[in-house]
């Protein structure tokens, strides 16, 4: 709330707008830890409309067997993509992580124990647990990828940070996601 005050001051209109809106739904303390995304948008329902296309003033059974059609291609094109990654993570998450590493450069780990850690940005102190894989800022927590706090600590004592990330993040779980589904079809005839 300190922020929101700091907020208040620079413009008391923005502060009462975002006031209004439930915490949960803007604060990242707030969002749920399980589900390892730390980007959460309505953007789907655009890009939903968009790839159905042509198919939306189908007839409901025509619709449904041609978007049975349409992703079965699409998720079958994502397993061969992934099968020729060289990586054990996928691209996205290596670039969060390469991005989480250098921003570590400009972070001081100051003291360490068997399991937490103190970490110095800016005047700013953070916690960062290993063992928990969790950190004051809460952003490994939501993320799955150690933050930039975190990353000082497994660069200081040499661990591989690959290590670190969350297992729904590797090519084994993307791999697991779209390699066994059943694509019963619908007994009807699509032009
Ligand atoms: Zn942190």
């Amino acid at each position: 709330m300190e922020e929101m005050a700091k907020l208040k001051e620079v413009n008391e209109r923005a502060h009462d707008w975002i006031i209004q809106i439930q915490l949960k739904h803007w604060c990242v303390h707030a969002f749920d830890t399980h589900v390892k995304s730390e980007h959460t948008t309505n953007n789907i329902t655009e890009s939903f409309n968009s790839w159905v296309d042509k198919y939306r003033g189908y007839p409901t059974l025509m619709l449904l067997e041609s978007l049975r059609r349409k992703m079965m291609k699409r998720m079958y094109k994502r397993l061969e993509d992934a099968r020729k990654w060289s990586s054990n993570l996928p691209p996205l998450v290596a670039k969060k992580l390469a991005k989480s590493q250098d921003e570590s450069r400009f972070v001081t780990v100051l003291c360490a124990s068997d399991t937490e850690y103190r970490v110095k940005e800016d005047i700013k102190y953070f916690i960062a647990n290993l063992i928990t894989r969790s950190c004051d800022c809460v952003l490994w927590e939501v993320s799955g990828i150690p933050y930039k706090h975190a990353m000082a600590v497994i660069t200081a004592k040499r661990l591989s940070a690959e290590d670190y990330i969350d297992a729904y993040l590797t090519k084994a779980a993307y791999l697991k996601t779209f390699i066994c589904h059943s694509f019963d079809s619908i007994s009807i005839t699509v032009a």
